[in-house]
């Protein structure tokens, strides 16, 4: 691979997703050059049905931060969600109980608004980049080795190297091993997650508790809707035909309300796996990991997407304090003040999936026990109101030093 032509920057981003997209949108605000690779094309990104629900802070980031005001036309303002078990209804009323709303707003606009916020400009986002190999992390010039979209092997070379390339990272792999820890849990259940063309059945999100285990009623637009159901990890999605699915997610949300799910073809199924993922220390040197590839959750608190803008706010706050200061040691803040809500959102979303889901082989005392907290949140104002500030998200610890 030697000898193939380096280029430079200030800051090197692996990783178009939204993390690597709003930071590099946020630093050409404050004028610093950076270069954004990511492996696949804008339209398999652009295909790739992940998040839906922002926080107010991520609203703000897209809104306020100048990316694109589209979510608050295109996006639904949501300012509860309902809690279902007994069969019955519990609204958490996050905005009577918080004063702040959550929005229905799918990932893809979110990555389309950054892309052509880069695109308008003048940003060096390359799609079809792969990153082979990082070089160099704890060096004043990291670097990576990548193959662009022609399959021309090429080399950058940065001030900082920031790894937003997801849950799989190339990044963190080049962490050394003797001076990072991987914290992990994995759940012993999963989602199995449809599209399906049909009218909206509920206008918030509605998280159902039922002896035939979990389902999540959600939404995604006017023709199109987004649910979940609890699963075997092991489960092949392509086992499950149309009738088969709306006959299960039909029997977990039943109740003598006599609420039934509108349904349609679907037109998408996956299993998504349940996995909690830190990485401590989150920086190398000059190398830092942002958004999944630093840590992931389990979906259920919807914090993923919401993080990864958490972390990319505090990061460009600190890039700044650094190219000022010219002190490596002003990156330590970064992992300090990010990493406090990442192990709320860590409980947060732990915490809703063990209320929420049977384990395998759940006895009936354990059922039981969960139904009984499931009440307790869902009756008591502070148990609405500890629900409600988790869902709605944290703020962001302030500004440190100069
Ligand atoms: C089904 C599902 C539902 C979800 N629902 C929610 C929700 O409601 N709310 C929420 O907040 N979160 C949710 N999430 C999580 C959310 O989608 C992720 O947390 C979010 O995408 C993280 O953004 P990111 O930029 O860190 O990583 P990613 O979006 O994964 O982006 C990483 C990018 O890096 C690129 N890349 C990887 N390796 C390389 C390489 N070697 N070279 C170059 N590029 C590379 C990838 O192609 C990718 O585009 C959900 C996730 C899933 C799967």
């Amino acid at each position: 691979m030697g000898g193939a032509p380096v280029e430079t920057t200030r800051v090197g981003i692996v990783g178009a997703g939204p993390a690597g997209l709003l930071l590099s949108h946020l630093l050409h605000l404050s004028g610093i050059d950076s270069v954004v690779l990511d492996a696949r094309t804008r339209e398999e990104i652009e295909a790739t049905h992940r998040a839906g629900i922002l926080e107010p802070g991520a609203v703000a980031a897209l809104v306020d931060g100048g990316v694109s005001d589209r979510v608050l036309r295109d996006g639904d303002r949501h300012d509860g969600i309902v809690l279902r078990f007994d069969g019955e209804d519990h609204r958490i009323d996050l905005k009577a109980l918080t004063g702040r709303s959550v929005w229905l707003y799918p990932q893809q606009d979110v990555f389309a608004d950054l892309a052509d916020r880069r695109a308008a400009d003048g940003g060096d986002v390359r799609f079809g980049a792969t990153v082979t190999e990082v070089l160099e992390p704890d060096s004043r010039r990291p670097g990576v080795r990548f193959v662009d979209a022609d399959g021309a092997a090429r080399e950058l070379r940065c001030d900082l190297l920031v790894g937003a390339d997801g849950s799989r990272s190339a990044c963190r792999r080049a962490l050394p091993t003797e001076e990072s820890r991987l914290l992990f849990h994995e759940y012993p259940y999963a989602w199995f997650g449809i599209i399906a063309q049909a009218p909206r059945s509920t206008d918030e999100l509605v998280y159902t508790e039922s002896e035939h285990g979990f389902a999540l009623v959600s939404q995604r637009n006017a023709t199109h809707q987004r649910h979940y159901f609890q699963c075997d990890p092991a489960t092949d999605a392509t086992d499950w035909d149309d009738e088969r699915i709306w006959a299960e997610l039909q029997r977990r949300v039943a109740g003598p309300d006599g609420f039934a799910l509108r349904e349609g073809p679907i037109v998408e199924r996956s299993v998504l796996r349940f996995r909690s993922l830190v990485v401590e220390p989150v920086r190398h040197g000059r190398m830092l990991l942002v958004g999944d590839a630093a840590h992931t959750v389990p979906p259920t608190g919807a914090k993923g997407l919401n993080l990864a803008f958490a972390d990319v706010q505090v990061l460009h706050d600190v890039v700044g304090r650094w190219l000022r200061t010219g002190d490596d040691d002003v990156l330590n803040d970064y992992r300090h003040r990010a990493g406090e809500r990442v192990w709320r959102a860590q409980h947060f979303s732990s915490w809703m999936s063990a209320m929420l889901h049977a384990r395998p082989g759940e006895e009936p005392f354990e059922r039981r026990r969960r139904l009984a907290e499931l009440r307790m949140v869902a009756e008591s104002e502070h148990g609405r109101a500890f629900l409600a500030e988790g869902y709605t998200g944290w703020d962001t610890p302030p500004v440190a030093g100069p």
